[in-house]
């Protein structure tokens, strides 16, 4: 059967049309999932009871149900929903002083194969479908009972691997009629997908784009990320140059610390000498060491001298806050479990 969830307001009126209703059933249907938040189609009322049958037998309103939920001290929330297949993820909500902020996996698995992410090594089982995307959303504010005002593509999986769902999802959530979530707000992560940066830049959605760099150079980026020998350093800063181009966005750097890796001030000064002119921001993330990885997260100091040496020279750096490591929620400590195993 068909997730109701799975089009965005364009591709839902066409549906409706496709079924013989008009089209403008697709803006209440959309109110009612998305605004009113129901879970069935009975309670859609001012649907004709033809209407509400007709959908009952045809479409499913995804609804996870929560197999585990962690509360970190500093109120960092991860669950572990159940896809309805067997499957199962995990999405992490954090709070910031600005709003709530909700991490959302893309795949199931992930084939990227980063060295220091502990998604890595577990299977690619399948893409998550938007609507599987988008009812993370929903699920989790149902369950915190908060308004989520940022989204970020960087649980589980990769995004751009799973290209379609993830630009419908971003369309269901940032649509006024939909979950109305400024494209500002929203993040997509990658470890970079040339190909599909280019596909992204034309799609006229004003998100962010963070690109997982990591590492200035091929050899070093290569050790630590597969994916660069498919699409290396130079493309890939080519491509980041022409999305700006293009779309006149900031790109975010996520810069993960690994200690005598890729911490020292000769990375930074690397580092200055790529980014340079780019109208960009880079991100370091203390890297968190995962069950027998090589890598070990920089001290402190490291990371402050490198965030100093990077804003001395022009380029402009913070290191993200560190939220749920106690509850393996913080950054590429998501993991996927199935039911069994769990
Ligand atoms: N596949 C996407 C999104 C998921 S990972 C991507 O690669 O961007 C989200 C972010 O967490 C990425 O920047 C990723 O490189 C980073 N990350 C993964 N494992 C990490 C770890 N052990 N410590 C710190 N950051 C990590």
């Amino acid at each position: 059967m068909k997730n109701i969830k799975d089009y965005n307001l364009d591709e839902l009126k066409q549906e409706m049309i496709n079924i013989g209703e008009k089209q403008y059933r697709a803006e209440q249907i959309f109110k009612w999932l998305y605004i009113d938040k129901v879970e069935k189609f009975e309670e859609m009322t001012n649907l004709s009871i033809e209407l509400r049958k007709k959908l009952e037998e045809n479409y499913t309103i995804c609804n996870y149900k929560i197999l585990k939920k962690q509360e970190s001290k500093d109120g960092t929330k991860k669950y572990l929903f159940d896809v309805l297949d067997g499957n199962a993820i995990e999405t992490v909500l954090m709070s910031y002083h600005h709003g709530y902020s909700i991490c959302v996996s893309t795949q199931i698995g992930c084939k990227m194969g980063c060295k220091f992410c502990a998604s890595t090594g577990i299977n690619f089982i399948r893409n998550l479908s938007s609507g599987e995307i988008v009812e993370q959303i929903l699920k989790v504010e149902q369950d915190a009972q908060v308004k989520i005002s940022n989204v970020v593509f960087m649980g589980i999986g990769e995004p751009l691997d799973n290209y379609d769902n993830v630009v419908t999802s971003i369309r269901i959530i940032n649509n006024p009629k939909g979950l109305n979530i400024g494209a500002r707000h929203i993040s997509i992560s990658t470890s970079g997908l040339v190909p599909k940066i280019y596909k992204l830049a034309e799609e006229n959605i004003q998100c962010t784009l963070s690109i997982s760099l990591h590492a200035t150079n091929n050899e070093k980026r290569s050790k630590m990320m597969p994916i660069n020998k498919t699409y290396p350093i130079e493309e890939l800063i080519k491509a980041c140059k022409d999305y700006i181009k293009m779309t006149n966005r900031r790109i975010s750097f996520e810069y993960a610390l690994a200690k005598d890796n890729n911490d020292n001030l000769e990375d930074a000064k690397e580092l200055v000498k790529l980014l340079k002119g780019m109208l960009c921001h880079v991100n370091l993330i203390p890297i968190n060491k995962i069950e027998n990885g090589k890598f070990d997260k920089s001290s402190n100091e490291n990371i402050i001298k490198f965030r100093d040496f990077l804003n001395d020279h022009g380029i402009v750096a913070t290191i993200r806050r560190e939220l749920g490591s106690d509850i393996d929620a913080a950054c590429g400590q998501l993991r996927r479990k199935n039911i069994k195993n769990n």
